[in-house]
């Protein structure tokens, strides 16, 4: 089945595509007066967890179905969408069931084959939007199989959420952007419509807008926010969810740039990049040919292939003439590293072709 941009019923999609509400459904009240302000800052799409997965036990985890009844509430005041999480094919049915008008599967979900399966089986026949987020883990193939699961059962409408990937170190992120994973979806699918959703990245109030201006800068079709009326009392994810006016001040001051794909001077540029590439790949070339040459002298005379003191060398002087060449020394770093290794990896071909070819000749 063709992926073709994301279609929603009565909502024009013009960048960024809106879906904010709170992490969690919590109470008739919260729902609806969060929903209200929202609705009043002219967001369309209004998303709360009902069942929410959590880390550990014992932590909030979500109201479940009673939720479903104030989001239709929130439907009826307001005029907005509703979207909420499913991960099993009970959250859908019940979902389906009252109305809600978007799903999207979590990124606990999304790496679960057997319950991405049994969702998109509870949808078969309903066409719905369904939002699938990334995997936890940064596998793209694995965040591509969930939404070809759902559309090999007929779900036409599927688009992405890159919510971050978990990481064991812990750093300025709550989930790393890992940014060239969506980037290299959109190369692959280019029509998918692909969202972000900074506040699970961030993990904090504060990283909303510069995640959100990146997302847009990234070409993203849209954006998850998590929003409630009093982030501070929030029961979960209280530290990433921002007001309705906080996101209305977010949406006003985000630069969308257009996303047209050349222009005369833009083709020009990318020429001279082409050439630039070019020259690159046949400097890189012509550095191995040099390399299997110096492998093929070590081989003849005995020498070891690892040079530890003229690796110490190689790497001290190019990482000074790098600094004046106003490159990263950090990249510089990586790349000399990469070469290096390549370059080693092919003396050792040489010296292995040579060795078995003395070995036939014996
Ligand atoms: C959520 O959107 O509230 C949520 C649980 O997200 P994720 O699956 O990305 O952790
Ligand atoms: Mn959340």
């Amino acid at each position: 089945m063709e992926i073709k941009p994301l279609h929603i019923e009565g909502i024009e999609i013009t960048r960024p595509l809106v879906l904010a509400g709170p992490c969690s459904a919590e109470s008739e009240e919260q729902v609806l007066e969060t929903a209200r302000q929202l609705a009043a800052n002219g967001i369309k799409i209004y998303r709360a967890g009902i069942w929410k997965p959590r880390t550990k036990p014992g932590g909030f985890e979500g109201v479940g179905s009673e939720g479903l009844r104030w989001l239709k509430m929130v439907k009826e005041e307001t005029g907005m969408l509703t979207a909420t999480e499913v991960a099993n094919a009970r959250h859908t049915e019940e979902a389906l069931k009252e109305g809600v008008d978007i799903l999207w599967i979590g990124a606990r979900t999304s790496a679960n084959p057997f319950a991405v399966q049994e969702i998109a089986e509870a949808l078969q026949g309903v066409d719905m939007p369904v939002l699938v987020k990334n995997p936890v883990n940064p596998d793209l193939d694995l965040w591509i199989g969930a939404a070809e699961r759902l559309m090999a059962c007929g779900v036409s409408r599927v688009a992405a959420v890159h919510r971050g990937f978990g990481a064991y170190e812990k750093g300025l992120f709550r989930n790393q952007p890992q940014w060239h994973i969506p980037i290299e979806l959109k190369r692959r699918l280019p029509s998918l419509t692909i969202l972000c959703d900074p506040s699970h990245i961030g993990g904090r109030q504060d990283l909303i807008y510069p995640i959100s201006q990146q997302a847009m800068d990234l070409g993203f079709d849209g954006l998850m926010v998590e929003t409630h009326i009093n982030p501070e009392v929030a029961l979960s994810d209280k530290d990433q969810q921002i007001t309705p006016d906080t996101l209305k001040r977010i949406l006003s001051i985000l630069v969308i740039r257009d996303r047209s794909e050349s222009s005369e001077f833009l083709n020009e540029l990318r020429r001279d990049i082409d050439e630039a590439d070019d020259r690159l790949l046949n400097l890189l070339s012509q550095r191995m040919s040099i390399a299997r040459e110096i492998g093929r002298y070590k081989m003849e005379h005995n020498m070891p292939v690892l040079q530890p003191l003229r690796y110490d060398k190689m790497v001290t002087t190019r990482l000074a003439q790098a600094m004046g060449l106003e490159l990263d020394e950090e990249f510089v770093k990586l790349m000399l590293e990469a070469i290096h290794e390549e370059s080693v990896r092919q003396q050792f071909e040489v010296f292995n072709k040579i060795a078995l070819s003395k070995k036939e000749k014996s």
